[in-house]
């Protein structure tokens, strides 16, 4: 089998031994003559498996119990507008801009009518290289305040959280959701699609506290947050065979020690690259340092050309997925949780030997 590393930011890596497990599972599920993918979702098997995939969440999380687990579709995309829909009427709403996608969360919110944007803080203006002072005085009117935790494309992270007093902090936590240590309780919902972290594309994760349930009347009962938690998120049929692979994948970092584990050994994977990019004479981060994500690492020679031919001849070495993000060029390396530290080392030795190619800045 042809051997790579996947810098993909998303969908991205999964974990071999859990593709593994799922191939071996793959016709013949529990030995119901069946495949997860041929299961009714009202089958007593399926049953299991997203009650199984939900108690391990809150374990991994340590969810409170008075927030409820919600596996949906739509992607991160969708949040965007259920969360406004569900979570305020005729009110204020608060975001911070730190990248494409906040920017993304702020537009669909401004769509819908009656409500009050207010952007709190934005690094707009520095073409999201860092994040804004968080430090502010939140108005305390707010339905809520919405914040991207990492910013996958632009690749920065939120680490101190604003101090929303009452206001419901609302995250998308789609690039670092089980990668990075937080606080359930800190926030009133936090979001994620599952292709980075959790599990193939096609669910998205929803935690929400109960009280900003059934608040809203939400003109469909797909996007109603409270109809879904009522039918534990069987309301129609949800995608099956995403959900057990996200059984997997939990397990799998339940195994490793769980989310402390994953956070650390993200830390060091990252860790390994800015090192190197900072003594690096031909690669550099454009990213303030303090506010580095650990699972998406844009880098750059400062030259297009020679970025464009770096990507071609890692691609061609089995260093797949290193292409920016077409709006901000350059590189990115997505080192998410299943991603190898070995992919790293091998990544720096391959960057290194270019450098002696290419000269320096
Ligand atoms: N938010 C963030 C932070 C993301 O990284 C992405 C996808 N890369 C999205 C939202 C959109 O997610 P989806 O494609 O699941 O709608």
């Amino acid at each position: 089998m042809k051997e790579i590393y996947n810098f993909s930011a998303g969908p991205a890596v999964l974990p071999k031994s859990v593709l593994l497990k799922a191939q071996s599972e793959l016709i013949n599920y529990r030995d119901s003559g069946m495949s997860v993918m041929e299961l009714s979702h009202r089958s007593s098997l399926f049953e299991e498996i997203i009650q199984e995939a939900e108690s391990l969440l809150r374990e991994l999380m340590a969810i409170p119990d008075n927030y409820q687990v919600l596996f949906l579709q739509g992607g991160a995309s969708l949040q965007f507008t259920m969360v406004p829909l569900n979570l305020a009427k005729n009110q204020k709403v608060g975001y911070i801009n730190t990248g494409t996608w906040s920017e993304k969360a702020i537009s669909e919110a401004k769509k819908i009518s009656g409500l009050d944007v207010q952007v709190l803080a934005s690094s707009q203006d520095d073409n999201y290289a860092h994040i804004p002072d968080l430090n502010l005085e939140i108005p305390q009117d707010l339905a809520y305040l919405h914040l991207t935790t990492n910013n996958t494309i632009e690749g920065t992270s939120i680490y101190d959280l604003p101090k929303a007093g009452k206001v419901p902090l609302v995250a998308d936590m789609s690039s670092n959701i089980l990668s990075t240590n937080y606080q359930v309780a800190d926030f009133g919902l936090i979001y994620a699609g599952a292709q980075k972290n959790i599990g193939p594309a096609g669910l998205t994760v929803v935690i929400v506290r109960e009280d900003l349930l059934g608040k809203q009347t939400v003109p469909s009962a797909m996007l109603d947050y409270a109809v879904q938690a009522k039918a534990n998120s069987l309301y129609n049929t949800p995608p099956t065979y995403a959900i057990y692979i996200a059984k997997l994948v939990f397990e799998w970092i339940k195994e490793l020690g769980g989310v402390a584990a994953m956070e650390s050994r993200n830390q060091e994977k990252a860790q390994i690259l800015y090192d190197y990019l900072e003594e690096s004479n031909l690669f550099s981060s454009p990213v303030a340092v303090a506010d580095r994500s650990l699972n998406n690492i844009p880098f750059i020679t400062g030259q297009p050309e020679l970025d464009k031919q770096f990507v071609t001849e890692a691609e061609a070495a089995g260093f797949e997925n290193l292409k920016g993000h077409r709006l901000v060029g350059g590189m990115r390396a997505s080192l998410y949780n299943a991603f190898p530290i070995e992919g790293v080392h091998a990544l720096i030795d391959f960057m290194t030997k270019f450098e002696q190619l290419h000269g320096g800045k």
